[in-house]
């Protein structure tokens, strides 16, 4: 029945040296009967008596048990060979302290997935009554009785004991060997013990191993008697034996009645290995009833309880940071504005395209693309859209200003407008609904229909011209808004000419604004003490509100003609460009221009047609290397140059010209027909920002300011741009916290799990024993981290919800420390439950992903070990 071939077994010690446990042993064993192994200790006694059972893995050699081949078994063929075929008994007991002693035996009837008689069990082993008790309630020669039990309670064909009397006294060895005697009658029990009597009076067979080797194995004859007697006037003294002082006496008295005194030899003869029938047995799967189940997960549940409720705090907490962290990242710039500007009642929204990540030019903007505008006026919003070209006013280069105390050198103290100068193509309606009084515009000076290219500036622009002009020197004076009116400036300023000013309107800044005023004049001097209180005057909520309202709309002018691009270029005036840059490309050669003018080609007096140029010398030579002088013009050979502009990273203009001649000249620059100076001047002309006359369609604008990347202009200094300006920053950082916190998470659940089984050990050696496999005994440690999970998602849950309250009014109470202004009613964070649950699902990802390494751990783990370990 069983068969073991050439079995080896080797360990490896502790300090790497080889340990031959069981060299080459072959043996024959029996279906039943009363097998004893014996032998020194360190003979490999449990070593042999592991392997048979499964317990360990074979070094080489085969053992084979009813056609399985145990060296050939797989992972789960373990557990379903000791469910089938062997019970173990073990020194120590080895029974579950939590479990009654009938809850014990019945684990073990259903991991072997068979019907067991409790009752009947327990009177086989004299401890009938003793169900619902305890372990600890018993003697030891109980608990290994309810070992037994439970062993038998298997219906298995091989029961394994391991020295099961060594922790007992004389008496009670004897009833546990009586039991298993009797149990041997049915079934093959393999018992490991040095105890030599023992084994001469109950033995049918006894092994003897000495260093790994079976050094004897002899069989019981039948019949035979190692009793102390005289019959026939011999005397047979019994082996292995010592002698009672009543025998004593009486060999001593009767000594002359016998002839012949027999040594006993035991009875014993070497066994003889003869061939048995193998049978072909299926093993049956072991299996774990949910019954059962629940019960192991109630023992493993109960354990480490402060620890899982520490392990569900330190996860919810550093979820919920996750959380706040998200929120705040996630925090829209946009949506945010648009809900300050409902509050606020402001009705008109501006929105410009983002300006070029990474790209450090001042003032740039990205030009709105005719794309863009579609899809604006495609997105369900009902209003009014404008748009602000970058043609302004030219004063002090592109600034506009009014208050500094510090006028020319550092116009940065005082209010200016830097990124929404321009003119804004509008309606009269516009302007009335921003400015008007009952209804109507309040003119200060000239007409509103003026000449039909002509611009209407505010009383703010008028103001910051009648006092830059005052100031600097060197300019033709002008003193009344009068003198403002028609083409302006009178004086030469810059690059000259400019807009044609129909009218100055009255946006009553002064009055609303006349505290502030106040300050900022009194201000005008050198002292540089002023500093400090400019700074001071600049956190306060009216400063802010002040150059908003400058940026947006105080600063720029306004035109209501529909052919506004076309009117102002067939004045012929030149505009203030903010893009100097021009590549040229004529074949290999591409040169870029800082600077690179058009100029009219009647300033030249040649009769140019088409896209025929002159250029100047200064700039040929610089692009092809020449040195031209005025006599060698008449070498020159007419080829075509390309000319392109980018803004930015975007072209914009591209178009080959033909030069045909050159012209000496300090210019750099062509000189073109007006057809392409006019059409290029049309170029220069971009629309940079969009004006929305009403925000009721907030949510059909949302999504094209999100998806075409336009961010609402609002005040730089307020709450909101703020909030952004500190997410920029610290966006990315927090990110990788993030993230960083739920790596903290998963290492911290799977060492949960490590824990977990660790502190199960003990369990786990015995249920594996019995037979569990390993997917049960993962499954009972998946479910302890997954009911952790549970409790790791209520917490979180809550806390997010108290997290993104408590740091919200945290940081609302810091920005109010650092910015000195209270941000109204402006949530930098708050709970929203979709977060949430996108949050927590990410979450029960990670709890999973941790509960799948209990599952590879198990599998890892030798029963064997975890049995000694605990011996
Ligand atoms: P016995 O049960 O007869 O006392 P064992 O079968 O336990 O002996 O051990 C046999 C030999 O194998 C001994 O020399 C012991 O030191 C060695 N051995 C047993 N288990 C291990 C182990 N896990 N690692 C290393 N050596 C071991
Ligand atoms: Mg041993």
């Amino acid at each position: 029945m069983v068969e073991l071939i050439n079995l080896n077994k080797t360990y490896i010690s502790k300090n790497r040296k080889k340990v031959y446990a069981l060299r080459n042993i072959s043996l024959r064993l029996p279906e039943s009967g009363l097998i004893f192994i014996t032998g020194k200790s360190g003979s490999g006694k449990s070593t042999l008596l592991n392997l048979i059972g499964g317990l360990d893995d074979i070094t080489n050699g085969d053992i084979i048990i009813n056609d399985n081949n145990l060296s050939k078994f797989k992972l789960d063929d373990f557990a379903n060979y000791r469910s089938t075929y062997v019970g173990f008994i073990f020194q120590n007991y080895h029974i579950l302290d939590e479990f009654t002693v009938k809850e014990n035996i019945e684990l073990s009837a259903d991991i072997s997935n068979v019907d067991c008689d409790i009752k009947r069990n327990l009177e086989f082993v004299d401890l009938e009554g003793y169900e619902e008790r305890y372990p600890t309630e018993l003697s030891g020669g109980q608990q290994q009785r309810v070992a037994i039990a439970r062993a038998l309670a298997k219906d298995s064909k091989i029961i394994l004991a391991d020295e099961p009397t060594g922790n007992l006294d004389v008496k009670t060895s004897k009833q546990i060997l009586k039991i298993l005697k009797e149990v041997s009658k049915t079934r093959l029990v393999l018992i490991v013990s040095h105890n030599l009597d023992d084994a001469a009076t109950y033995a049918d067979r006894i092994i003897s191993l000495d260093n790994g080797s079976i050094v004897s194995d002899v069989s019981r004859i039948t019949g035979y008697s190692n009793k102390f007697r005289i019959e026939d006037n011999t005397l047979y003294l019994p082996n292995n034996k010592d002698l009672k002082d009543e025998e004593l006496v009486r060999i001593i008295n009767e000594k002359d009645q016998y002839n012949n005194i027999v040594q006993l030899d035991g009875g014993m003869l070497p066994t003889d290995l003869k061939e048995e029938n193998i049978k072909n047995e299926k093993m049956h799967k072991s299996k774990l009833s949910r019954d059962k189940f629940k019960k192991l997960f109630k023992l493993i549940f109960k354990r480490r309880i402060f620890n899982k409720v520490l392990t569900i705090l330190l996860i919810s907490v550093l979820l919920s940071l996750f959380s706040i962290f998200q929120s705040f990242n996630a925090f829209d710039e946009n949506e945010k504005i648009m809900d300050n500007l409902i509050e606020t009642e402001e009705n008109i929204l501006v929105a410009k395209k983002n300006s070029f990540k990474g790209v450090s030019v001042s003032n740039m903007v990205a030009k709105v693309n005719d794309e863009d505008y579609e899809a604006f006026k495609k997105c369900g919003y009902e209003g009014n859209i404008y748009k602000l070209y970058n043609h302004c006013i030219p004063i002090l280069s592109t600034n506009i200003m009014l208050l500094t105390y510090k006028p020319i050198t550092s116009i940065i103290n005082g209010f200016y407008a830097s990124e929404t100068y321009g003119t804004l193509k509008c309606d009269q309606d516009f302007l009335t609904r921003l400015y008007g009084i009952d209804g109507n515009l309040d003119v200060l000076a000239g007409d509103l229909e003026g000449e039909e290219h002509g611009v209407i500036i505010t009383d703010y622009v008028a103001d910051s011209i009648l006092f830059y002009n005052n100031t600097v020197n060197g300019r033709e004076k002008i003193y009344t808004y009068e003198d403002i009116l028609g083409t302006f400036p009178k004086a030469n300023y810059s690059s000259g000419r400019s807009n044609y000013i129909n009218a100055i309107i009255n946006t009553n800044y002064k009055e609303r604004y006349k505290d502030l005023i106040k300050i900022f004049s009194y201000l005008w001097d050198d002292d540089p003490s002023n500093d400090d209180i400019s700074n001071e005057i600049k956190s306060d909520k009216t400063y802010s509100n002040f150059s908003n309202e400058v940026q947006k709309y105080l600063g720029i002018s306004y035109t209501f003609s529909d052919k506004y691009e076309e009117s102002l270029y067939s004045t012929k005036q030149m505009v203030a460009a903010t893009i100097y840059k021009m590549t040229l490309e004529s074949g290999e050669i591409s040169h870029e221009f800082g600077s690179f003018s058009y100029y009219i080609d009647s300033l030249i007096k040649k009769e140019l047609t088409g896209n025929d140029v002159y250029m100047t010398t200064k700039a040929y030579d610089a692009m092809f290397g020449t040195n031209y002088t005025k006599d060698g013009l008449s070498e020159f050979v007419p080829h075509e140059i390309t000319v392109l502009k980018k803004y930015l990273t975007e072209e914009y203009y591209r178009k080959t010209l033909n030069v045909v001649g050159l012209v000496v000249s300090n210019n750099i620059g062509v000189y073109t027909s007006e057809e392409v100076y006019n059409e290029y001047m049309t170029y220069k002309l971009i629309p940079y920002a969009l004006y929305f006359d009403s925000i009721n369609h907030k949510k059909d604008l949302s999504n094209v300011i999100e998806d075409y990347g336009y961010k609402l202009l609002t005040d730089e200094t307020s709450a909101i741009a703020m909030v952004n300006r500190v997410i920029d920053i610290f966006g990315t950082f927090l990110n990788i916290i993030s993230m960083c916190l739920l790596l903290v998470c998963v290492v911290y659940l799977i060492h949960f799990g490590y824990k977990s089984i660790k502190s199960n050990m003990y369990e786990i050696g015995i249920i594996t024993a019995l037979g569990c496999d390993n997917n049960n005994m993962g499954k009972l440690f998946v479910f302890e981290i997954l009911s952790v999970g549970v409790g790791i998602i209520v917490a979180s849950f809550i806390g997010m919800y108290i997290a993104a309250g408590a740091s919200n009014a945290v940081l609302i109470a810091s920005f109010e420390q650092v910015f000195g202004y209270t941000l109204n009613s402006l949530d930098v964070i708050s709970f929203s439950l979709n977060n949430a649950v996108i949050d927590l699902m990410l979450a029960v990802v990670l709890i999973v992903f941790s509960a799948l390494f209990p599952l590879l751990m198990i599998r890892k783990i030798k029963p064997v070990n975890i049995l000694k370990a605990k011996e």
